[in-house]
Parts: C-alpha cells; sequence; structure tokens
C-alpha cells in the first residue's frame, strides 16, 4: 500500500489503483447503465428515476412529463433527453388528456 497509488480522477473520486489505468471506479459505476437512457442524466436526476423504481425506458413510458418532473431532484433540463431517449425506442411519455 502506497500512498502514490492514490488517484484522484477529474469528477474528484479518490480511488487506489495499482496500475496505471486512469479509469476512475466510483466513474464506472455511475456510468454503468442498466438501460442507456440513466447515464445521459444528472446523478441527482438518475436517483430521482430510480428511487421510484423506473430503471427502463418501457417503465418511464409510463409516467406523463408532468410526473417525471415533479420527482425529487428532476430538473427540466433532463426533461429533453429522456424525451429523445423515448423517442429513440419508439415510446414517449404517458400522455395526459
Ligand atoms: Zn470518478
Amino acid at each position: 500500500m502506497s500512498a502514490s497509488n492514490l488517484k484522484i480522477c477529474s469528477k474528484g473520486h479518490q480511488y487506489v489503483k495499482k496500475s496505471d489505468c486512469p479509469t476512475c471506479p466510483i466513474c464506472e459505476q455511475e456510468r454503468k447503465p442498466s438501460n442507456g437512457f440513466l447515464s445521459l442524466l444528472s446523478a441527482p436526476a438518475r436517483r430521482a428515476l430510480e428511487h421510484q423504481g423506473i430503471t427502463t425506458l418501457q417503465q418511464l413510458s409510463s409516467y406523463s412529463e408532468k410526473e417525471i418532473l415533479a420527482l425529487h431532484g428532476m430538473g427540466p433540463a433532463s426533461m429533453p433527453k429522456l424525451r429523445n431517449a423515448l423517442q429513440e425506442q419508439g415510446l414517449s411519455f404517458k400522455q395526459i388528456k
């Protein structure tokens, strides 16, 4: 164990790696998508969805835009990303009438 193995990634995570591999395991894990669209979001927005049990676009599509936007941590900036991700799969937010 040597302190020289302690690295800090560009996001400020501290991690220890033996090799010179510059990959931060915390970033890796954050990036790890069960379904790609979650990786597009900021961490608070992603947590908001996960907290709601939404981990797939199919699940997301059963909510209206308004419902998603009301989740704690979700911001308006995330909505276009979600909309695009849904659209790419031929899905959309639930429409309210
Ligand atoms: Zn990192």
